[in-house]
């Protein structure tokens, strides 16, 4: 069978790179060669943001009902074809079917939910210090958002950062991962159906460190929105600031999980579980430090050990499969360098440290210190450390001791420490007797420190999507 290769998107047609570079899109299963993509370079990038910029002289006058409409149809189209787009996580990056389900049934959410924003984009009447004179604020789209998203949940972000943007009145221009090109290009496809019009929505398919720069500093770029690693996200931030974008940016976490001694045992095991080791740990708020008091220390020990040896890794497309294979042999020597390093220094491994092929099975390390990589360090794999702790305060203070504030998570009874814990943990997202692993369309998602700067969600996306015009009215 021929393998596909994929052109770029942009201004409604499908384009080779100018260069006419393409680069092998792999399935992480065994490494086979799922597809080739166009390799955009700079010239590339240019094309699709004026593309974006020349859609946006028209559609910034789109009507409310034009663009909810666009947004409900492409929310049919996703939830018509989620076979389709399922067997494209699948095979693409790895995600049991499980969880390609579960990204399709959010990302229909985030579609919904975008619809509905569009209604909700409004301004004020002002009271004026000047007789007769009428003042009031409207809200007008900015222009041409780069959407820079990950690999791990491409769907999710693919369309949030997507739609949000376009339900607002703006074009995009997206450059998804280099291990997601297909996905993008079949979002394309869908918006396309949906009726969005010609160079709203693009895609430049390529290696962000080679054509990110190009994108995030172009002139007619007015927002960056990146969901991504902290390391790069810190280079954008820096870049952003000397080209005047505002920018969101949704980074990497290292969540703490906190169990208390009077927790309800089998809920904490399955939040644990759930928590660290869907979809193989490659999940931002992946609670990598479980923080154990030690009334319940052993208990849980062996609960937790027992539920993790026997979380399914078979066929991914089975139901009961949790964890896949690790993206990229880069990542996979991520994931063996942290146990390794942990193991050299010390740290026992309760269970996990081995691997099935590309999969890495749940690993729980004990005896964690600061001098090991993985202390500190998001390892984004099924790896987790379990420290015992004596009280609340301490258990605060553990948490608290890390660059990144993404999500976090205590189970207990008790009502008092569940809200000191939430009001006190410096993360961005908080949960009790629940995963650290949670999101809404609408909720003010992300983090802080080291792990975002500004939130997403549909309120928040309207403040970051669009710019305050006041008018006056002389009577
Ligand atoms: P990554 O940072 O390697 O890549 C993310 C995107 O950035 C890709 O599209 C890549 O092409 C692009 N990129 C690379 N260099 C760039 C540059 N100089 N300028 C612009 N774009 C550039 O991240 P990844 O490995 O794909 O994803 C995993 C990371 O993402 C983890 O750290 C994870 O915690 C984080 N993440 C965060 C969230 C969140 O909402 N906070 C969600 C998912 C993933």
């Amino acid at each position: 069978m021929s393998l596909e290769t994929l052109d770029l998107w942009i201004g409604g047609q499908s384009v080779p790179a100018n260069s006419g570079n393409t680069f092998a899109d792999r399935n992480p299963l065994d490494d086979s060669i799922y597809a080739y993509a166009a390799e955009a370079g700079g010239e590339d990038v240019d094309a699709a943001v004026r593309a974006a910029h020349e859609a946006f002289q028209s559609f910034r006058h789109s009507t409310v009902k034009d663009r909810e409409g666009m947004l409900c149809r492409a929310a049919e189209i996703l939830q018509r074809d989620k076979d389709e787009f399922a067997e494209i996580l699948i095979d693409e990056v790895g995600s049991p079917k499980f969880k390609a389900y579960f990204e399709i049934e959010m990302a229909t959410d985030m579609m919904r939910a975008a619809a509905g924003m569009t209604r909700n984009i409004t301004g004020q009447t002002i009271p004026s210090d000047h007789p007769g004179r009428f003042s009031m604020s409207v809200r007008a789209p900015l222009g041409v958002v780069a959407s820079i998203t990950p690999f791990n949940v491409p769907m999710i972000k693919g369309v949030r950062l997507s739609c949000n943007p376009i339900a607002c009145g703006n074009t995009v221009v997206l450059l998804p991962s280099e291990e997601a090109p297909r996905l993008a290009r079949r979002l394309a496809d869908m918006y396309r159906e949906a009726g969005v019009p010609d160079g709203v929505f693009n895609v430049v398919t390529g290696f962000g460190h080679d054509i990110g720069d190009s994108l995030t500093s172009h002139p007619l770029v007015k927002v960056v929105t990146f969901t991504g690693s902290s390391v790069v996200g810190a280079h954008i931030r820096n870049l952003a600031a000397q080209h005047d974008k505002r920018v969101i940016l949704e980074l990497g976490g290292k969540s703490p999980l906190v169990i208390m001694d009077d927790a309800d045992l089998d809920s904490a095991v399955q939040g644990a579980c759930r928590s660290i080791f869907v979809y193989q740990g490659q999940v931002c708020m992946g609670a990598s430090r479980i923080y154990v008091q030690r009334g319940i220390y052993e208990r849980f020990r062996d609960a937790f050990k027992a539920a993790a040896e026997q979380l399914g890794m078979g066929d991914l497309r089975d139901e009961s499969t949790i964890l896949g294979p690790i993206i990229s042999e880069r990542q996979r020597n991520r994931v063996v360098e942290h146990i390794d390093d942990a193991r050299e220094k010390g740290a026992s491994v309760l269970t996990g440290g081995t691997w099935d092929g590309n999969r890495c099975k749940p690993t729980i390390l004990e005896h964690v210190d600061e001098s090991m990589t993985v202390f500190a360090k998001e390892t984004f794999g099924p790896v987790t450390s379990l420290y015992p702790f004596d009280t609340l305060d301490e258990a605060l203070e553990k948490s608290n001791d890390s660059e990144f504030g993404l999500s976090a998570a205590i189970y207990t009874t008790n009502i008092n420490h569940a809200m000191a814990y939430a009001l006190n943990v410096e993360s961005g997202m908080v949960h009790v007797n629940a995963p650290t692993l949670h999101d809404e369309p609408h909720v003010p998602f992300g983090g802080v420190k080291n792990s975002g700067t500004g939130r997403e969600g549909t309120i928040d996306d309207i403040e970051t999507m669009t710019e305050w015009k006041w008018i006056t009215i002389q009577m």
